[in-house]
């Protein structure tokens, strides 16, 4: 049976990797969307070179996340939540595919115990079986000099297009990052072409689209509040990060 640890670039994966990286079998893995901040390949090369492992990234074999939005018109949302499946969750089973039979280590902690994100077929999980908490978790990335570092306005990483992200952060990165808010808008826009003006990315902006979002940030009509930089326990997913 060949054994995955599935890397997403957070704090429990990261924790996970660390305690497996002594199984000189085990194979680590880590599929990408293509809008995946800079920190989080960073953070990959550091558990690669602080672990001595090798982490295999893999991607969706057509589009990235964004070519799918634009080919199909069409954005993720908690309701639609296309993303995790066609972008993290197909590539790793099809390159898992090759090696089968096979079993997939997932990062959820003790105190997750029933989140099992559908795949329960496969995967196994360590820290469950180590009873390990959100502190022990933290505590062991902090040990080896590992706890991600996500942008400073960010509760935690994930693609900087997700549509879990509060309007406080998208309002930052508006501020802070604009070629990747530009690339937002232009996103935005080029399905509105489609489907109408009033078909929004988010709708945290009280329907405002996106080029209006980053005006008002521009001219400091919109202001967002500090993000506070604790250690997030809100969910995204499993194969995202956390
Ligand atoms: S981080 Fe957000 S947008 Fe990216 S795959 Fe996960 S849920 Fe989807």
């Amino acid at each position: 049976m060949n054994l995955f640890v599935s890397v997403s670039g957070g704090l429990d994966s990261t924790a996970l990797a660390i305690l497996m990286a002594e199984n000189k079998k085990a194979k680590f893995i880590f599929a990408d969307t293509g809008d995946e901040f800079p920190q989080v390949h960073n953070h990959l090369d550091n558990m690669e070179r602080v672990l001595n492992i090798s982490i295999t990234r893999v991607q969706n074999k057509k589009y990235s996340l964004k070519e799918y939005e634009i080919a199909r018109k069409f954005f993720p949302s908690p309701r639609a939540r296309y993303c995790t499946r066609i972008f993290k969750i197909k590539p790793i089973e099809e390159y898992m595919e090759i090696f089968a039979p096979f079993q997939l280590a997932i990062g959820l902690r003790y105190d997750e115990t029933g989140r099992t994100g559908n795949i329960s077929d496969y995967a196994i999980y360590p820290l469950q079986d180590k009873k390990m908490v959100r502190d022990d978790v933290y505590e062991l990335c902090n040990d080896y000099g590992l706890v991600p570092e996500y942008p400073w306005y960010m509760s935690r990483g994930g693609c900087y297009s997700c549509f879990f992200k509060s309007r406080a952060e998208l309002l930052a990165l508006a501020k802070h990052e604009p070629k990747l808010f530009n690339d937002l808008i232009y996103r935005e826009e080029t399905i509105q072409k489609s489907r109408g003006d009033n078909y929004l990315m988010f709708d945290r902006f009280k329907k405002n689209p996106l080029r209006r979002v980053k005006e008002m940030v521009d001219s400091k009509i919109a202001n967002f509040e500090q993000i506070p930089m604790t250690y997030n326990t809100g969910q995204c997913g499993i194969f995202c990060r956390k």
